[in-house]
C-alpha cells in the first residue's frame, strides 16, 4: 500500500551523519566502555522532590483526562515566569502546554505554514529543525551561519533569504553551537521579520544556561511579541527529558487555534505530569542554577584543554551543553574524525556536518560526563587531533 508523500518524506533521506551516535549506543549495549559525548542529556536525573510532586499528583487522583491546553495553574506559572524573566505581559492565554519543546516546535510551524510555504532556520540546526518543518508542511530552507562570524546569522544573510518565506525559526542559546546570540543579531533577526512580514519562532530551551552575556528573548524586541512564537522545556532546565513537558508562548489568538490542533493530536499532557512541572518552577532560580552549574564548570574545563596547542579551536560556548570544536587542521571532516575518535579512542561526539553544511569541520561535544570523566575525554580528543594532524 502507498503512505503518504508526507510520512515518508520527513526525514529528507540520505546519510544524515548520525552513524558515530548508533555505533556508540550499539557499544553501550554490548557493554563496552565508550565515553559517550553525543546528546544532549544530564548526566543527572530529575531532582526526587519533582518526582514525589509527580507521584504525590497522581495518588491525589489527577490521572484523568487532563485540560487540553494545559492546566490553568501551570499556563499561568509559565506566563508569570516570562513575564518576570522578559517583561513582556504574559498570562495563561499566551501559554500552549505541549509534551515537550519538540511538540511545541511542530505546533509552531502548525499555527503559520500552509502547505508549500518556505520556513527558513539557521544552519548549523538542531537535528529534527527540517523534519518538522517538512512534518507541518513546510518546505525547509536553510540561513548560513559561518564559523567566521562566531555561528551568528549575519542581517544581510538573513535577508536575501527572506524573500517568499513565511517564517524563521531560531534557537538562543544554540544547540550544537553553544553560541548566545547577542543583541545585534537579535536587533537584525526583528528588522529582517518585520520588514518581509516573518513569523518568528524563537527555540529557547536553553534559557537557563547562559555562561557569557545575557538570554535576550526576541519577543521582547519592539513590535516582535505579536511576530513571535516562543518554544521552551523543562527538559534542559530541570533535567527533565523524559517527562516530556514544553510549551509554546505567543498572541493569545494564536494560542487559541494550538489549543485545536492539541485537541486534535494529542488531546494534552498527563496532569500529574503538568503538576510536577508547576512544582519544578516553583523552586525558582536555585534549582535551575543547580542543573546549569555542572556545564559552566565544564567548559572551562575545555578550555583549558585546549591551552598551549594550535590544532582544535573551540567557538567558546556562551550557553547550553555543547561545545563545537574545529578540528579542520586536521585535514579530516567531522565525520571522519568522530568515527576514528570512536575506534581508537573510545570516545562518541558528534560530527559537525549532522547539524547541516556550516559545521563541516568541526566535531560537536556533549558536555554530559561528570566533570573529571569530562575532563580526560577532552584532554584524550585533544591529543588524538594532534597525532592526526602531525
Ligand atoms: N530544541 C533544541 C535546540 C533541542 O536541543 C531540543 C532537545 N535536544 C529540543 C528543542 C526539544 O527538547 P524537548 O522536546 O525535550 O523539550
Amino acid at each position: 500500500m502507498q503512505l503518504s508523500n508526507r510520512i515518508t518524506g520527513i526525514t529528507g533521506g540520505g546519510s544524515d551523519g548520525w552513524e558515530v551516535f548508533y555505533a556508540a549506543r550499539a557499544r553501550e549495549a554490548k557493554g563496552e566502555p565508550v565515553a559517550n559525548l553525543t546528546i544532549g542529556e544530564h548526566d543527572i536525573r530529575t531532582d526526587p522532590s519533582i518526582l514525589d510532586a509527580m507521584h504525590a499528583a497522581a495518588m491525589g487522583g489527577h490521572t484523568g483526562y487532563a485540560s487540553v491546553p494545559g492546566t490553568t495553574e501551570l499556563r499561568a506559572a509559565v506566563a508569570a515566569r516570562v513575564q518576570a524573566r522578559t517583561g513582556v505581559p504574559s498570562g495563561p492565554e499566551n501559554v500552549l502546554i505541549t509534551p515537550g519543546g519538540q511538540a511545541a516546535l511542530f505546533a509552531a510551524h502548525m499555527a503559520v505554514l500552509d502547505p508549500g510555504d518556505t520556513a527558513l532556520f539557521v544552519d548549523p540546526y538542531y537535528t529534527t529543525y527540517p523534519g518538522t518543518i517538512r512534518s507541518a508542511g513546510g518546505v525547509p530552507k536553510t540561513v548560513v551561519a559561518r564559523s567566521e562570524d562566531g555561528f551568528q546569522p549575519q542581517e544581510n544573510t538573513l535577508e536575501v533569504a527572506a524573500k517568499g518565506a513565511k517564517s524563521l525559526m531560531i534557537n538562543t542559546p544554540n544547540n550544537p553551537t553553544g553560541v548566545v546570540y547577542g543583541r545585534d543579531t537579535l536587533d537584525g533577526i526583528a528588522r529582517v521579520c518585520t520588514d518581509a512580514g516573518l513569523w518568528l519562532i524563537s527555540d529557547e530551551v536553553y534559557d537557563t544556561q547562559v555562561w557569557d552575556g545575557t538570554h535576550i528573548s526576541p519577543r521582547t524586541l519592539p513590535g516582535m511579541a505579536e511576530r513571535t512564537l516562543v518554544v521552551g522545556s523543562l527538559s534542559k532546565s530541570h533535567a527533565m527529558t523524559g517527562s516530556r513537558l514544553g510549551w509554546v508562548i505567543g498572541p493569545a489568538q494564536v494560542i487559541s487555534h494550538l489549543a485545536n490542533l492539541a485537541t486534535h493530536t494529542t488531546y494534552g499532557v498527563p496532569g500529574f505530569i503538568q503538576d510536577a512541572g508547576r512544582f519544578a518552577l516553583a523552586q525558582g532560580d536555585g534549582l535551575e542554577a543547580a542543573i546549569a552549574g555542572p556545564f559552566k564548570r565544564r567548559r572551562e574545563i575545555v578550555l583549558r584543554a585546549l591551552d598551549g596547542q594550535q590544532v582544535v579551536r573551540a567557538t567558546p560556548p556562551q550557553g547550553a551543553m555543547y561545545v563545537m570544536l574545529d578540528i579542520r587542521a586536521t585535514g579530516m571532516s567531522g565525520a571522519e574524525f568522530a568515527l576514528r575518535l570512536l575506534d581508537e579512542e573510545d570516545i562518541a561526539v558528534m560530527p559537525g556536518e549532522s547539524f547541516g553544511t556550516s559545521a563541516a569541520g568541526h566535531v560537536r561535544v556533549a558536555m554530559t560526563l561528570p566533570d573529571e570523566a569530562f575532563g580526560q575525554s577532552v584532554a584524550r580528543l585533544v591529543a588524538f587531533a594532534g597525532k592526526m594532524a602531525a
